[in-house]
């Protein structure tokens, strides 16, 4: 199955949380979620009755959604997490929150995770000096994201990396506007993620 290529906001509609896939409209009234708080379609406005299932699968889908992970990928990411000494929601977490796609939005060098994505796939960032254009790299505590040498005056870059300033960055990164540079410091803690579910729910929807 492909990439979805259709409307984002209609995503955010249909799990009834801002999911942030369009920069600066998310934070605008122009929002969809903020206009139309119900499901997209034509029964979107009609009560239904949510079965158990429905519930679970609910939420696998809004996380698999806010990190713009496909399916396959992300049962990867549930396999790998329950293996894990630990909490397994927390492990899942940790694994989306280290892409390298989503390291360079949370550093502020992409508006959304969608654009974030493709700025990695053009290949304008590296990790350890070294260019990677894999969104889905994993980065570990000690490793160094920059822009890659012919893209640091690219003006889309620029732009984040000036307005990110304002929004403030998670305690496991760290960031340096002068180099365009970060590192991440630790590996996040639960209470470090902001991620709008309830992982529990995604755990038992693969439990089943
Ligand atoms: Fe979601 Fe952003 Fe569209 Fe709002 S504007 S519905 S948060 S993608």
């Amino acid at each position: 199955m492909g990439r979805y290529s259709g409307s984002v906001c209609r995503l955010c509609r249909r799990e009834g949380v801002k999911l942030f896939l369009k920069g600066e409209r998310c934070y605008s009234e122009k929002c969809a979620v903020e206009r139309r708080n119900y499901a997209p379609g034509q029964h979107g406005q009609a009560r239904r009755k949510s079965t158990e299932y429905g519930l679970h699968l609910r939420e696998k889908q809004r996380l698999r959604r806010y990190y713009g992970v496909m399916e396959r990928q992300f049962r990867r990411y549930f396999r790998v997490a329950a293996k894990r000494k630990g909490v397994t929601g927390d492990a899942l977490l940790q694994q989306l929150e280290l892409r390298l796609d989503n390291v360079v939005y949370r550093l502020g060098l992409a508006v959304s995770r969608p654009q974030a994505r493709q700025l990695v796939s053009h290949g304008h960032f590296t990790v350890n000096g070294r260019r990677v254009d894999v969104p889905s790299y994993p980065l570990r505590p000690g490793d160094v994201v920059g822009v890659r040498e012919g893209s640091r005056d690219l003006a889309l870059i620029r732009e984040n990396a000036a307005a990110a300033a304002s929004r403030g960055l998670p305690t496991w990164l760290e960031f340096s506007a002068d180099r365009l540079e970060g590192r991440v410091l630790a590996v996040p803690a639960r209470e470090q993620i902001d991620a709008p579910v309830q992982e529990q729910l995604v755990v038992e929807h693969y439990s089943r």
